[in-house]
């Protein structure tokens, strides 16, 4: 079975307004912001029409891969989201 098959199982629940990971506004995105648009599993990040990155979190699988990559160089923030909502994984 393919891997979006089995992530397809999984739910996801919106807090509505509430977004747990931003991006810090940019002119121009760094590599490694620039690769979240790549390596991110949910395909979060996408490019805008100026080449800037931006973040849609529904859907996040918290993997943290982005946290790893831009977390500490402060170019997005990342929490996780509140109890009850975020991604419900279902195993099996
Ligand atoms: Fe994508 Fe993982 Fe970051 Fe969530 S934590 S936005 S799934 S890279």
């Amino acid at each position: 079975q393919r891997v979006e098959d089995k992530l397809y199982r999984n739910r996801y629940v919106v807090d509505s307004g509430r977004p747990h990971i931003k991006v810090l506004k940019h002119l121009f995105p760094s590599p490694n912001l620039l690769a979240l648009t790549q390596v991110c599993p949910a395909k979060c990040y996408q490019l805008n029409d100026r080449g800037q990155v931006t973040i849609v979190s529904d859907g996040c699988l918290e993997c943290g891969t982005c946290r790893v990559l831009c977390g500490a160089t402060g170019e997005i923030t990342w929490k996780y989201p509140r109890g009850g909502f975020g991604v419900l994984f279902k195993f099996g």
